[in-house]
């Protein structure tokens, strides 16, 4: 039987990262993190000075640019950034270079490449762009509290940022990807919406795998 592509969208905090991975892991494929590219490409930017605004400059650097996704690690050009990609620096310019049309044409063209054969695969429009064709289409939502306390929960052992810092920056990132021209953040008509608010991961897996078409569980 062909493997399954899953689609998990939603905003920043809802707990997609690790929804995602232990879905992929639980129906054995893969697990492609799209904000994880974004998040590589605006490291370069700002590594070799490119303004965020630079529309022209940004899609030619996305189209030299060699972003890989492997078990969990990411790699810039050949090197390891899987934990840069994380710092406050990225978090706060993330936004501005994903909402370049395109910037996104050459990351959805290879997150489509990526994605064939099965897999799971999370961001903002996976469900209305990347892979309106997708076998099961996710929404994953959790209240503004419970989303910016699980990112404190995952900034404080890297960056020691405050809970309140933490939640303006989501709030700011949630507002450019929700009201952007080019592939805003929203569900897909044919979205299920998960609220994961007080709901263990695990729990929110199991959900997901009981909304397969049968047949596809295993
Ligand atoms: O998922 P994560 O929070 O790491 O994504 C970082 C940023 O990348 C988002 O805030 C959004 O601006 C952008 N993004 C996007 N489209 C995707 C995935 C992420 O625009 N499919």
């Amino acid at each position: 039987m062909r493997a399954p592509t899953i689609a998990i969208d939603g905003p920043a905090g809802s707990g997609k990262s690790t929804v995602a991975s232990s879905l992929a892991a639980a129906l054995g494929l893969r697990h492609i993190d799209t904000g994880a590219m974004y998040r590589a490409l605006t490291l370069k930017a700002l590594n070799m000075g490119v303004p965020v605004q630079g529309r022209e400059l940004l899609a030619q650097l996305a189209a030299e640019t060699e972003i890989t996704l492997e078990d969990g690690k990411v790699t810039l050009d050949g090197k390891d950034v899987t934990a840069d990609i994380r710092s406050p620096e990225v978090d706060a310019t993330v936004s501005a270079v994903a909402a370049h049309a395109g910037v996104r044409k050459v990351m959805v063209a290879l997150q489509r490449e990526l994605a064939k054969g099965g897999a799971v695969v999370e961001g903002r429009d996976i469900g209305t762009v990347v892979l309106p064709d997708a076998d099961l289409k996710i929404f994953l939502t959790a209240s503004p509290e419970e989303r910016a306390r699980r990112r404190h929960a995952e900034h404080v052992t890297r960056s020691g940022a405050q809970l309140d810092e933490v939640e303006k920056d989501i709030k700011e990132r949630d507002a450019l990807d929700t009201g952007r021209e080019v592939s805003p953040l929203k569900p897909a008509e044919d979205a299920i919406t998960i609220d994961s608010t007080g709901v263990p991961a695990n729990e929110v897996v199991a959900a997901i795998m009981a909304l397969l078409p049968s047949g596809r569980e295993q």
